[in-house]
């Protein structure tokens, strides 16, 4: 079971978590085309090795935050904050 450190609970079992999917995604502008607000709505990555997701502390605190983790060793590399941007990682698989 992953350990995951909540920026404000700390240390917990990964069943008091939820994964929200993939990170990062950026809004399309006003008038865009109906494939790009498609993929905006349904298309995700699924990576072999580097993730950014988003991650909640259900059965805790409640809040949102972001999680960089290896999907292959499920390493987690990086716990910053939804608004925050990508932190400078260590070496993952790509
Ligand atoms: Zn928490």
């Amino acid at each position: 079971m992953l350990q995951i450190d909540c920026p404000w609970c700390g240390r917990r079992d990964e069943d008091e978590f939820t994964c929200g999917g993939q990170s990062h995604i950026e809004r399309p502008a006003l008038g865009c085309s109906d494939e790009q607000w498609g993929d905006y709505l349904f298309a995700r990555i699924n990576p072999k090795g580097l993730s950014l997701e988003r991650w909640r502390h259900t059965y805790g605190c409640r809040q949102w935050f972001n999680m960089a983790r290896d999907t292959v060793s499920h390493r987690i590399l990086a716990i910053y904050g939804m608004t925050d941007p990508v932190p400078v990682l260590p070496e993952a698989r790509a």
